[in-house]
């Protein structure tokens, strides 16, 4: 992991936030390539959830919500971790389900659990609710308290009325949604993996009740295939199933997609059948019909909704951890990030191979060629060995070199990432040639070790 770390730090991927003063408890901001590449993860997923389909209609809800929302979810309630503190030197908060699990081998496990740092005795443990509260409007009075919004699939239920009628979809239908959630954990850690800032990828599909288990294995089918057809590979990622214990209160079934990460197999998303529980609380709550009426059969019921929530953050550290590698190559090392070429930041860079000889003038024309067909970078600097390990570093599939040859007879270099082979081509073939590569379906390198 700290190699991910010191690796998005040295080229603008994710850095601390608010550095210059020190920092702020995990939280962190992204750079230029971070963003590009966030991008493109949150773009893949709204092309497997709309593009490629046409049983999902797209939402953004605010992040501020009638504070009611909470009171009906739960979450006023019982959005709470089990919070313990030390007794001893260091004082730290700690979740006692995590202690548990890592000292006693389960989160519910009986017996003494120590202090991790200092080995220090515990507090009894306390509810700690992970909501932000602020306030609304300009005096900080009771009644006017809002919530940063824990999830943003809320937002999708109490909506539910309103896309019902202006979509014309009935169930199978989909509600999804991108967008920032907050929660004050209590022990944030391993880089972006949990922060109290982040950005949530849910879906909210309605079905049928008897329909339920069937779409439920459909939808975590289909999210284990996102990821792997995104280049993750088959053996980093496994689908757990939650155990009655460890289930939410308003889940009948849910299984979790987990990748190997550094600190071993942690959720990247979670898949769960939610029954009718939401939608039965709004309505409630509100007193509005939330349900469906079906003119054709004269059938009036409450539709049952599956789940697949996914973290952006998390899946931008799993897509790096999954691609990064160092390598020797002739004696040299060689950091690389083995993208899929769809998520990789920048797609092809275009290199003078030294920026005299009207070298750049001809690179500089071959790549407005190429930036017109995908998103392309232009680097004169520095040696040309030293930029292609920039380009490594980040990502990007093909590096296209302007040399002497290519001011006499029109040919570039084409440089893969992956294998390292170099071709020679046309140069007014490059953008076609790197559009059709974009196109291929690609495989790990990393699989055949
Ligand atoms: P965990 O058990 O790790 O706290 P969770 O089961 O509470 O996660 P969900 O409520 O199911 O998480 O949220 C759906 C997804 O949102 C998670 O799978 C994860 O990818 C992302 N997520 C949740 N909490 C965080 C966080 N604090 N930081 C980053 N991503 C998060």
């Amino acid at each position: 992991m700290d190699e991910i770390v010191a690796l998005s730090k040295r080229r603008g991927f994710i850095f601390q936030t608010s550095e210059i003063y020190g920092g702020l408890g995990s939280t962190y901001d992204y750079g230029h390539y971070g963003v590009l590449l966030r991008n493109n993860v949150k773009a893949e997923w709204w092309r497997a959830m709309l593009r490629d389909r046409d049983d999902i209609v797209a939402l953004d809800s605010a992040i501020l919500q009638h504070p009611r929302t909470w009171e009906a979810s739960g979450h006023l309630e019982g959005f709470t971790d089990p919070l313990v503190q030390c007794l001893g030197k260091c004082k730290k908060r700690w979740r006692e389900d995590h202690l548990r699990a890592e000292q006693l081998g389960d989160e519910k496990a009986e017996g003494e659990i120590r202090c991790p740092e200092c080995g220090g005795e515990l507090s009894e443990p306390r509810q700690f609710n992970l909501m932000f509260k602020t306030h609304m409007g300009p005096v900080e009075e009771s009644g006017s308290e809002v919530y940063l919004r824990p999830e943003t699939a809320q937002g999708i239920f109490v909506n539910f009325k309103n896309v019902l009628q202006f979509s014309r979809k009935r169930p199978p239908f989909g509600i999804a949604q991108i967008g920032k959630s907050f929660r004050n954990e209590i022990t944030p850690g391993n880089f972006v993996f949990r922060t109290r800032e982040f950005e949530q990828m849910e879906m909210e599909f309605f079905v049928p009740p008897a329909d339920a288990p069937e779409w439920h294995q459909r939808w975590m089918d289909e999210r284990m295939r996102w990821y792997t057809g995104l280049g993750i590979r088959p053996d980093q990622l496994r689908l757990r199933e939650h155990g009655a214990d460890e289930l939410s209160h308003y889940s009948s079934a849910t299984s979790d997609v987990e990748y190997l990460f550094p600190m071993g197999w942690s959720e990247l998303e979670g898949i769960a059948n939610r029954g009718d529980f939401d939608l039965t609380q709004h309505a409630s709550f509100s007193g509005e019909k939330l349900e469906y009426f079906d003119q054709a059969s004269g059938d009036r019921y409450v539709p049952y909704v599956i789940e697949p929530a996914a973290g952006v953050d998390r899946a931008v550290l799993a897509f790096m951890v999954d691609a990064y590698e160092v390598e020797e190559v002739e004696g040299r090392k060689r950091t690389v990030l083995r993208l899929h070429p769809r998520l990789a930041p920048v797609k092809a860079a275009v290199l003078p191979l030294v920026s005299k000889e009207g070298m750049p003038e001809r690179a500089r024309e071959v790549f407005e060629a190429v930036r017109a067909k995908l998103p392309a970078e232009y680097d004169e600097g520095g040696s040309i060995g030293k930029r292609y390990r920039r380009q490594d570093e980040i990502g990007t599939p093909w590096c296209i070199t302007v040399d002497g040859g290519t001011l006499e007879d029109g040919t570039v270099t084409l440089r893969d990432r992956d294998s390292l082979e170099q071709t020679r081509l046309a140069a007014q073939e490059i953008p076609d040639e790197l559009a059709r590569r974009l196109q291929q379906p690609w495989r790990s390198p990393k699989l055949a070790e």
